[in-house]
């Protein structure tokens, strides 16, 4: 089954001013992009309402994160419904910076996978292993791990709106790439493990995006392989590299 190349943009706590966001903006609406990549930015939740209005309708604006409740007495958080009704398509969850700085367990992900979906959002959802992890060779394990309260929130239907970001933390806003080889052999266990715990037609059709370092210099070589069906993209989404990790397989 074809899979439609993905580029997600995600900007973290970035920039740090209007006018500077104002500036990443018109990049990407004078870019020359491929429009057979689905593209995908996610800024602070501040700027989602002012970049939804500014920027090309071919470019999907997503949030960083939202709550597992549509509303209620959860200061500081923002619902899936909410974003819903702001014309959000998409939330990232389980990022490991969410993961590891704010003690987000998978079971906390799972949730907030099921109530996004609830609203109607697509998820970026992320997993990925810690340099310890992959060195006492249990990347598979972990990402498995990282899955298994999701596949037993979901049904089998709900994975056409899931994006699985494998994103290794060591890699993580490092400079520090995976290689061709590590990112394939790591998104096949992960369609292998998808095969067996939810079905083969939702192993092949549901994108594994690779995350971690992804730069120009990167890009095209990683594009290529088998089992990668795009990026997500941290540090280099704030540059005009993007347009190029987005063009990477043109
Ligand atoms: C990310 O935060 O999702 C990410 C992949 O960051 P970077 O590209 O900077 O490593």
């Amino acid at each position: 089954m074809a899979r439609q190349f993905f580029v997600g943009g995600n900007f973290k706590m970035n920039p740090a001013t209007r006018e500077a966001k104002k500036a990443l903006i018109k990049v990407l609406n004078d870019a020359d992009i491929d429009p057979s990549t689905e593209v995908v930015i996610a800024p602070p939740h501040l700027y989602l309402f002012a970049i939804l209005e500014s920027i090309r309708k071919d470019i999907k604006v997503s949030a960083q994160n939202c709550y597992c409740k549509d509303a209620g007495a959860f200061t500081g958080e923002v619902s899936p419904r909410q974003l819903a009704d702001a014309e959000i398509p998409y939330v990232i969850l389980g990022h490991s910076e969410r993961r590891t700085l704010l003690h987000e367990s998978s079971e906390f992900v799972a949730q907030k996978t099921r109530a996004a979906l609830d609203s109607g959002l697509s998820v970026i959802l992320c997993i990925g292993e810690t340099l310890q992890e992959r060195e006492a060779g249990e990347t598979a394990k972990v990402c498995e791990a990282q899955l298994k309260p999701v596949v037993k929130a979901l049904k089998e239907g709900d994975w056409s709106k899931i994006v699985v970001a494998y994103e290794p933390v060591w890699a993580i806003g490092t400079g520090k790439v995976a290689t061709p080889q590590q990112a394939q052999d790591t998104h096949a266990d992960i369609r292998t493990f998808l095969s067996t715990a939810v079905s083969p037609v939702v192993a092949s059709s549901t994108r594994l995006i690779y995350g971690g370092s992804v730069s120009a210099a990167n890009c095209k070589e990683l594009s290529d392989l088998p089992d990668v069906d795009g990026f997500l993209v941290g540090g280099a989404s704030l540059k005009p590299e993007f347009v190029d990790i987005i063009n990477s397989k043109r």
